[in-house]
């Protein structure tokens, strides 16, 4: 069989930093607003399109998404896409838009670092730094993040990576200086084509016993097909994850970049509500303030 990456083996250091062993407790990371992520029983929900495609459809979405009570809002400016002929962002003039949209309606904005020439533009709009699943091994990109920014970097698993090497990966930022790192599972290559990729929960409690970082699910990329969206995200908050983030497109039969796997806000309020049986927490919040604590 084909090794798709050269995987980490024996002699290969473990990670020390992000684990367990090293600091027992959560690391509870502090997104600004006394946003906290990573607090036992509070699940924080990223939401929001793949891609920044118009300012219109931002200000649509967004609006729709905080009437919802959502924080926390993503959406790419820069894409990686497999193929350079498919819609690549609208890069600078995307970043300008998700300002706009951050100053209205006071989200926290979440979108993705593809390079360290752009580190600074991103910042300037970013709460939260997303490292993207083909960036996972971008060795230079990580100790750069790790030495200039002390924003929280959501980390996707590479989609090959095994456990060992994505904990390596967070390490990197953390040896580099930046403690913020959240590990994001977003589905994994497997012989199955059925769905997109395989979403792989068993790394959810996994990671939460061997590190103290804040443990997150994408089940939209994680299954690519927009009905199983809700459910594999009421999985994910069961075995443990910390937050989702979730595709949501308020037309996903006209969106630009992965349309097939967002969802509608009406259908992230559905999960909302779901949700709260999972976590009477959150369901005495919900009744009472008709929102989820972030
Ligand atoms: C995304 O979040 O839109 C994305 C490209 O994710 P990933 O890096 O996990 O493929
Ligand atoms: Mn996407």
């Amino acid at each position: 069989m084909t090794m798709l990456t050269d995987q980490p083996n024996e002699t290969t250091p473990e990670y020390v930093l992000c684990s367990r062993k090293t600091q027992p407790h959560d690391t509870i990371i502090n997104a600004g607003n006394n946003l906290l992520i990573g607090k036992k029983d509070q699940p924080c929900i990223i939401a929001g399109p793949c891609a920044v495609e118009s300012y219109e459809q931002l200000n649509i979405i967004a609006g729709k998404l905080t009437d919802i009570g959502i924080k926390f809002f993503r959406a790419g400016a820069y894409k990686p896409r497999t193929s350079p002929y498919s819609f690549q962002g609208l890069k600078s003039k995307g970043l300008e838009y998700l300002f706009k949209i951050k100053e209205k309606y006071g989200l926290k904005i979440v979108t993705e670092v593809m390079s360290i020439d752009k580190l600074d533009e991103v910042s300037d709009v970013a709460d939260i730094l997303q490292v993207g699943s083909r960036n996972m091994y971008n060795y230079p990109l990580l100790e750069f993040l790790g030495q200039q920014s002390q924003k929280p970097i959501l980390l996707k698993r590479g989609m090959s990576a095994k456990m060992k090497e994505f904990l390596l990966s967070a390490e990197y930022i953390l040896h580099n200086g930046n403690k913020n790192v959240i590990l994001c599972e977003r589905g994994i290559t497997t012989f199955e084509n059925a769905t997109r990729n395989t979403l792989d929960l068993n790394v959810v409690p996994h990671l939460k016993q061997k590190s103290h970082l804040p443990v997150f699910v994408d089940p939209s990329h994680g299954t690519g097909i927009r009905s199983l969206v809700v459910p594999m995200s009421m999985a994910a908050l069961a075995c443990g994850a910390d937050g989702l983030e979730i595709e949501v497109h308020h037309d996903p039969k006209e969106a630009l970049c992965d349309g097939n796997q967002s969802i509608t806000p009406e259908e992230l309020n559905e999960l909302l509500l779901k949700m709260a049986y999972l976590n009477p927490l959150a369901k005495k919040n919900i009744k009472e303030q008709d929102k989820i604590p972030c």
